[in-house]
């Protein structure tokens, strides 16, 4: 059963075998599993369940009624960048791209160092992977729904030696409608909500939305259940409370929720809940061609490519509504107004690296994330090179010019001298435009002293109090994070839930 805030506007309290604290990548196949598992499982989502009604191509009015802090979360230190997260059940991925790929073997090596565990290289990771694959009905983005836009800039990466193919998916009869960011309003993303949450629901489950945990009871070992408010996602108002008594909770409200959540409930083994925060870095830049692209037709990110020369660096092509996109490259008034014409020409390539960052989330006493990451100026330095190779890709298929929107560089790269700008010293990880929607490791795995929680993804010193989120990543994963998310989560739930773990079960 899922229930609405007309169902709770006067609060509840429940109990249950398990409680999962969040709907999205990680919470919900927990859920699922946990409810064929047998256990009486309760869901708690802090936002509403979406209908194609509510997926408006406004994408300020969606960002704003759908998105954490209204779309305009941001992540401060070395440079203030926007972070999206969603606030609705399913979670970010019925806001993502839905790109699904695995964790490179190199990646994987790491994270074996850093964890202490084994799991990556077991085949039950590459089991978990495989029911996530075949779940969510992944597959190459075709490419009759390609558009324009991304064979434009397959054509621009290639002119630059960059070879990729047509992303993977989880998606069922994609449109190319380019709308992936106010979720998939005909219904051909398999965004968790139509898939591990119904399963869920299918199986037991009882799903309670505009939900907002705020603590975690806990009693010696033992946590006992969650407390928080019923919040009418209009307004944002508390409108009730609400407790669940659990024998085992789990956590899965994101890397930023999650642990403010602990920090709020003083849950936080070795002082490392929050100590640590890490994020793809990046930057992109559109390319006004000479010929109608009308990039609004065609997957919202169909094509990408991983670099072969700089180790954790992805190339991606990409679409957002324009009211999003050019903000950084249209600005605001008359400058918006002046680039409206140019839309038609324009493509769009984003680029994703996995530098070695600091940071770290806290929670602040309203109950929102505070978040700071630090990037040193050298691992702005292969991010720079990668847009210096695209751009003088794009200007080599045609492109009238390229727009980074760094701020030392020309507005408008023209030649290949032009471009030289962005490999000079001048510009430091500070200048890097981005959003930063990949963020993870701020309650880490590892077996060692530095983790949060171990390789079963129990919170050390406690019981019965797990994680199954983005959160637990030990480092970032170079590639797009929701399969392994959802790998982890499916290995940590199933192991909980006494379900097979190993191939073909
Ligand atoms: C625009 C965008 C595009 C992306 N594209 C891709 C892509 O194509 N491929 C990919 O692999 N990754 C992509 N990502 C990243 C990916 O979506 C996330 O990494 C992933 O969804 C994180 O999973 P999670 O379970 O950690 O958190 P989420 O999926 O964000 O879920 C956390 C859930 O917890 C809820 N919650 C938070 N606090 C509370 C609380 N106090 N009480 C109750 N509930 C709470 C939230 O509302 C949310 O529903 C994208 C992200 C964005 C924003
Ligand atoms: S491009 Fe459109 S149809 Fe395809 S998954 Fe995204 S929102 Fe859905």
């Amino acid at each position: 059963m899922i229930y609405g805030l007309s169902d709770l506007r006067q609060g509840f309290d429940v109990e249950c075998d398990a409680v999962v604290v969040g709907s999205g990548a990680g919470g919900a196949i927990a859920a699922a599993n946990l409810a064929r598992a047998g256990m009486k499982t309760v869901v708690l989502e802090a936002g509403p369940a979406l209908t194609p009604e509510d997926m408006t191509r406004d994408a300020p009015r969606f960002l704003a009624r759908y998105y954490w802090e209204g779309g305009l979360r941001m992540i401060a230190g070395t440079t203030q960048s926007p972070s999206l997260q969603a606030r609705c059940l399913g979670g970010s991925t019925v806001v993502n791209s839905a790109i699904m790929l695995k964790l490179p073997g190199w990646v994987r090596d790491i994270w074996r160092r850093e964890t202490h565990s084994g799991m990556f290289h077991h085949p039950d990771f590459d089991a978990a992977y495989e029911r996530v694959f075949e779940r969510l009905r992944v597959a190459p983005t075709p490419m009759t729904v390609m558009g324009p836009r991304n064979l434009t800039a397959k054509r621009a990466m290639e002119q630059a030696g960059i070879y990729g193919g047509p992303l993977p998916r989880a998606v069922v009869g994609c449109e190319g409608c380019a709308d992936c960011l106010v979720g998939c309003a005909g219904g051909a993303k398999q965004s968790v909500d139509r898939t591990y949450i119904a399963d869920a629901v299918q199986d037991g489950a009882d799903v309670y939305t505009v939900s907002h945990v705020e603590r975690v009871e806990v009693t010696g070992k033992r946590v006992t259940g969650v407390t928080g408010r019923v919040v009418d996602p209009v307004g944002r108002r508390p409108v009730g409370k609400f407790r669940v008594r659990a024998n085992t909770v789990v956590m899965a409200a994101g890397t930023m929720h999650t642990p403010v959540i602990l920090q709020m409930s003083g849950i936080n083994p070795s002082d490392r809940v929050g100590a640590t925060l890490f994020a793809h870095v990046g930057g992109g830049m559109v390319g006004v061609l000479d010929e109608v692209v009308d990039p609004w037709i065609g997957a919202t990110q169909g094509w990408g490519a991983i670099s072969e020369d700089i180790l954790g660096l992805k190339y991606e092509s990409l679409w957002a509504s324009p009211s999003v996109l050019m903000v950084r490259w249209g600005d605001v008034g008359l400058r918006f107004l002046e680039k409206l014409p140019e839309l038609k020409y324009a493509t769009v390539i984003a680029l994703v690296y996995r530098a070695n960052v600091t940071g770290r989330v806290r929670a602040k006493r309203n109950g929102m994330p505070d978040m700071k990451l630090w990037i040193p100026d050298t691992e702005a330095r292969p991010v720079l090179r990668g847009m210096k190779r695209a751009a003088d890709g794009l200007l080599g298929i045609g492109a009238r010019y390229v727009h980074t929107g760094i701020p030392v560089v020309a507005d408008e790269l023209k030649t290949l001298t032009d471009t030289e700008q962005l490999l000079s010293p001048r510009i430091g990880a500070r200048h890097l435009q981005m959003t930063m929607n990949h963020v993870f490791g701020s309650c880490r795995m590892s077996e060692g002293d530095e983790g949060v929680v171990d390789d079963r993804g129990r919170v050390k010193g406690l019981e019965n109090l797990y994680i199954c989120d983005a959160s637990i990543f030990p480092s970032p994963s170079a590639v797009n994070p929701q399969a392994t998310i959802m790998a982890m989560c499916d290995l940590i739930s199933r192991r909980l839930g006494d379900l097979p773990t190993a191939p073909h079960s």
